[in-house]
């Protein structure tokens, strides 16, 4: 039995982590500071005698006595990670300094959920780890472009000066259960158009691509990256299936039987064109490739919302 941390435990990936890493048999200590997450995503694992949970931001440096480190804590979608953008920048470097501390002082092995958005606007596609992206660093996006590439930047300083034991993992659009209504992401916001029958809501012409990873396939990378040796990352994790988002409109009002229509509306400044990863590494060093297909992804994630409607 380890003693993990899970910051942002309380949001849509951190629920599903603390729940496998309970299942697993560890004890989990799950951090949050309820921004966008709240204490209903983990009521479930609250009677679990080996879960903690701790209101707590990670702005602000904690002492916890840890095996392992997964730091989850930022805002993700962009709605909200712009609400509040000096916050944002603040929760990736200042946050994710105060874990590199926790992790330095405790020796336990620290895991940085990254994400597609280093590559920003990627030239280069679909995108192998080795592509440095194309962020704009004075745009909308990136207070959480530009702070998960110094978080990024910081966990390697601190491996290298350090020796901590770090793993990076860069993941790509994940949807699934427990993602929050008012998340503004586009899986959750179509599902819940077409099952109220509302306009679905395109920004832009719908061209621009995405590749859509169901929660359980993230969560098998995820861990197995953090308990692996000898592999750092960073390592894209994914699925590598890429659809138009209008493409992803008409399969949502085909699964659902919806009667919505769909419109068209302004496309926010520098949304990615297009968005795939070469999972190459992650098949090699991990043996991992995604198991679940976006249909029966989404038919999941559909009977959850309609149970929450
Ligand atoms: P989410 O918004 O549901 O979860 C984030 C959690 O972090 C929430 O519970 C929130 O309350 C908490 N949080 C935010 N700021 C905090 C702070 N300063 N201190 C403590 N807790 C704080 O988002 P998610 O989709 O579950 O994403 C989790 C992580 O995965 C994020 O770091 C995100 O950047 C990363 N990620 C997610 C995706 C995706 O598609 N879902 C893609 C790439 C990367
Ligand atoms: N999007 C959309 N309608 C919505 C929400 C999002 O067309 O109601 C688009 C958005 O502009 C982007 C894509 O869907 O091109 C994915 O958006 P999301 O916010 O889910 O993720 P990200 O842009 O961060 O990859």
């Amino acid at each position: 039995m380890k003693n993990i941390l899970v910051t942002g435990g309380a949001g849509f990936i951190g629920s599903h982590l603390c729940e496998k890493l309970l299942n697993d048999g560890n004890h989990v200590i799950c951090l949050d500071n309820f921004f966008t997450g709240s204490r209903n995503n983990v009521k479930h694992l609250m009677d679990n005698k080996e879960f903690e949970l701790i209101r707590h931001d990670v702005v602000n440096p904690i002492i916890l006595e840890v095996d392992q480190i997964y730091n989850l804590a930022c805002p993700a979608s962009p709605i909200h990670y712009q609400y509040n953008a000096i916050k944002t920048v603040k929760t990736n470097v200042i946050g994710i300094t105060n874990m590199l501390d926790l992790a330095d002082e405790t020796h336990a092995r620290i895991l940085q959920a990254s994400t597609s958005e280093v590559y920003g606007d990627p030239i280069i596609h679909p995108q192998k780890e080795e592509y440095w992206g194309n962020v704009n660093p004075i745009g909308l996006r990136s207070c959480y472009d530009e702070g998960k590439r110094v978080a990024e930047t910081l966990m390697m300083n601190y491996h290298r000066q350090h020796n901590v034991d770090i793993r990076i993992i860069r993941i790509f659009n994940t949807y699934g259960p427990r993602m929050a209504e008012n998340d503004g992401r586009v899986v959750s916001n179509f599902i819940l158009q077409a099952l109220k029958n509302q306009d679905i809501t395109i920004y832009g012409d719908g061209s621009q691509t995405r590749s859509f990873c169901y929660i359980d396939d993230l969560i098998r990378g995820m861990t197995a990256l953090m308990n692996t040796d000898g592999f750092i990352g960073p390592v894209n994790v994914g699925n590598d299936g890429e659809f138009t988002i209008l493409e992803l409109a008409k399969m949502v009002i085909e699964l659902t039987g919806s009667k919505s229509k769909i419109i068209f509306k302004p496309l926010p400044s520098d949304d990615p064109c297009k968005r795939r990863p070469d999972l190459t590494l992650a098949k090699e060093k991990l043996g991992y490739s995604p198991k679940i297909s976006i249909r029966d992804g989404l038919k999941q994630t559909i009977t959850y919302f309609e149970s929450t409607l």
